[in-house]
This record gives C-alpha cells, structure tokens and sequence, in this order.
C-alpha cells in the first residue's frame, strides 16, 4: 500500500464526491408556473384574507401538516425565524429562563435572549448526543418556562423521559427538529414530539428551498400566535380582535410562493431521501466494523434515525493516536464534495465549539454594553457559563466524536467503498502518524 497522503503518498480519492443534487425538472416546472402566475408572494401585513399568505404557502402548510400528522403548520423563512417565533409564542417574561443545548447549530440556544430569557445550558446524552433528562432536570429553578431541545444529528430526543419531566414541572418542550425530519418515534412525526416543532429548509438540510421552514404544533392557540409573529401582530390584532393576543411584536418572517412550490414537490421525496441515507450508513457501518477504535451511533429504543450527520466515536486510547491526527489523515485521502469544494473534505473532528463557550455567554452582553437581561437574575443564581459545565459536550467535541456527510444520496456504493477505504488505509498506518 502507498504510503500516507498525508506524508505524501497517494490519495484514495482523486475524484470529487457527487453533489447532493434534489432539484429537478418538476422542481423547476413548479416554479416556473409560480413565476409564470406572477405572484411571487402574496402576504398582507394586516387582517385581511391574505394575511395568512398566497395559494403556494397555504398548499405547502396543508401539504406539510398531513405529511407529519399534526394539525398546524406554519411556513416561515428559516428555521432560525421559526424558533425565535415559537419563543415567543410560548409567552415566556424578561428573565424566565429556557433550558437549551451546547451541542447544535447558534440559532438553537440563543432564541431565549431574543424575547429576553435566559439560556441555560443543561449537558447531552453521551450515547445519543441530545440533552440528558438527569442534566436538565439539574438546571430546573422556579423561573425555568421551557426546554428547547435538539434531535440532534437526525435522532428524536428522549421523548418518554423528558416530556414526563416537563409535565411534571409545567414546561413547554420546543422540539428544534431541523435535523430530523423524517425520524419517528413511536409512529410519530420528529418535529411533532413537544408542543412545537421546528423544521428547516435551508441549503443543507434533507430537503431545501434555498432557505425556508416550517414550524409545527397541536395548539390552536400556539399557531395563531406563531402566524402573528411571521407577519406584523401589532399591524393585524386590533382589526383581528383576540384581545389576549395583543402583546406581541410581528416581525416579516414569510417564506415566499416560490419556495412553497418547490417544498410541495420536495416533501414527497423525504422518505426516499431518508432512506437512502440509512441505507448508506448501514453499509458504510458493516465495513467500518472492523476498526476496534469506532463506535457507531445508536439509535435510541423506539426511535428511527434520519441521519443528516453520521456522528462515530473515536476512542483514542484503543487507536493510541488523538482524535485530530486520525481525523486529518482521512481527509488527506479523500477528496471534496462538488458544489461545496470550499468547505474541504466532508468529514470532521468534533461538531461545534460547546456554545455557551461563545463570546455572547462569556461576557453575558447582547444588547448594547448592558449585562441585560442576564442583570434580571438575583444575585446568588446567576447562570453559570464557565468551561467544564457539560463535560460530556466538551469530551464528544474535544476527544471523541468524528462528524460526517458522506452518507448522503447521490453517492454510490463505490464512492462509500473510498470512504471505507481511507479509513481502513489510515488505520492500518496509525503508528506511523
Ligand atoms: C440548520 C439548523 C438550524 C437553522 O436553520 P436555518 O433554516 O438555517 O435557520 C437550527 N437548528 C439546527 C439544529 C440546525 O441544524
């Protein structure tokens, strides 16, 4: 065999992985009959019929509610827009406090301080990688409203145990779900697990419409206040007249016609989509098996998983090489992905820098060079954001877990062989890294 890539030997890979290709020609018909229509949006920021958008959003809300068996679906223009509108909705006070990740994507953890709540961090699951009940339970206090949860990874949170728990203590469960459409459990819909749901339709997730989401709840109540939120409430509540729904800010977060169209005929392929990609990490995962260093992902009792990251552990005393230089070896042997060539080589060591380790948590400023709303707390039970609060995050993104995208459809068994391949080649020259 060649020596290491990495010490200048040749690649596996010298050809770019296939892109994740999900517009087609009946993509591009649904949006040429929109553009064709003329009516590129059709939102009115008052009471009137329109406010509840054009024919294309209200299809794709329909289209979208039936699909993951829940009764509301509103269509935003991110999933960031809907889970700042499902905090608000949820009616929390200036320094109530809204139980969050580290582990996920910014939006996840930093939509309490928009409506002025306070994060609080609670540590993750060290099997599964979404928040551990026995954490959260820990952070609860007397101003705790909610929990904003992650399935992380494309895997539904631990719904029996920590719903069992919010009930317990009259809390909201926001379920961002932007990773795990698709996922079940139990027959249910991910996304459909709390009292709302978050979807994303963004570039990157399973299926997209450039940007876009949906968000999702069982509460009629709830869904008017989010349809309020997305299009100017202080514009439409007088002439709406829901007189305990006058305390709200609107803000235009309205997904366009275009981007319906193009979401109604995507939904239809998220089951394919899904499927391929547990296939791939079926295959992909029988023929890493004999590399003793690796833990593949479990998929939680009950669950399905939906897989937008394939999340290995690493044990780096079994490899007796960190984490890091086994990871940079790989990528020396493979090659990018088309279409996203300038995020290099789709495998990675560790997710995201645990987030209360951001800047905003560290100096506890987002509004101006005051400490609010953190200046809400009384002194003696100010949240805590110093480095070792979750360990476990800090292990898993430090030391153990190695993240990638090369399950995804698109790519072909032989593509999947070179991945396992530079693993396997890597493997067997540890010793001489
Ligand atoms: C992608 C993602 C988001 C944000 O989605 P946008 O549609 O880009 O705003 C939020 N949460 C998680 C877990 C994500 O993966």
């Amino acid at each position: 065999m060649s020596p290491l890539a990495i010490h200048g030997g040749s690649k596996i890979r010298t050809k770019k992985f296939p892109p994740y290709q999900v517009v087609d020609h009946e993509v591009e018909l649904a949006v040429s009959q929109v553009l064709r229509s003329g009516v590129l949006s059709r939102y009115l920021g008052a009471w009137h019929q329109d406010f509840y958008g054009g024919p294309q959003v209200r299809a794709f809300e329909e289209a979208w509610a039936h699909y993951f068996g829940v009764k509301h679906a509103i269509a935003v223009n991110s999933a960031t827009s809907g889970l700042y509108a499902a905090v608000g909705a949820a009616g929390i006070e200036p320094g109530d406090e809204i139980i969050v990740t580290p582990f996920s994507m910014s939006a996840s953890a930093v939509a309490p301080l928009v409506y002025h709540a306070i994060p609080v961090f609670a540590d993750i699951e060290k099997d599964y990688f979404c928040l551990d009940v026995a954490s959260i339970e820990q952070r609860i206090t007397p101003r705790t409203k909610a929990i904003l949860i992650v399935d992380l990874f494309g895997l539904p949170y631990d719904v029996q145990a920590i719903n069992e728990l919010a009930r317990r203590h009259k809390l909201l469960v926001i379920e961002d779900c932007a990773q795990a459409p698709g996922a079940f459990y139990k027959n249910k819909s991910a996304g459909t697990l709390g009292d709302m749901g978050i979807y994303s339709l963004n570039y990157h997730k399973h299926i997209h419409t450039g940007e876009g989401g949906v968000v999702v709840t069982d509460n009629d109540e709830l869904a008017e206040r989010l349809r309020l939120i997305r299009n100017h409430a202080e514009a439409v509540i007088d002439a709406k007249g829901d007189a305990h729904f006058t305390n709200m800010i609107g803000f235009n977060y309205r997904l366009t016609e275009m981007q319906a169209a193009i979401g109604l005929v995507l939904l239809k392929r998220l089951n394919t989509l899904v499927e391929t990609r547990v296939e791939n990490v079926a295959y992909l995962e029988k023929r890493l098996a004999a590399i003793p260093a690796l833990t593949m992902p479990k998929v939680r009792q009950d669950s399905t998983h939906a897989y937008y990251l394939h999340a290995i552990k690493f044990n780096e005393q079994i490899a007796g090489v960190s984490r890091n230089t086994f990871v940079n070896a790989i990528k020396a042997e493979l090659e990018v992905t088309e279409w996203r060539e300038t995020e290099g080589v789709k495998i990675n060591g560790g997710y995201v820098k645990p987030l209360y380790l951001q800047s905003i948590y560290q100096k506890k400023q987002v509004y101006g060079t005051s400490h609010y709303p953190w200046s809400l707390q009384a002194q003696g039970s100010e949240v805590s954001y110093a480095q070792g609060i979750c360990p476990v995050t800090e292990r898993m993104h430090e030391h153990e877990l190695i993240i990638h995208e090369l399950m995804r459809p698109g790519m072909t068994t032989h593509d999947l062989d070179d991945v396992v391949r530079a693993f396997e080649k890597v493997w067997e020259n540890r010793k001489v890294l």
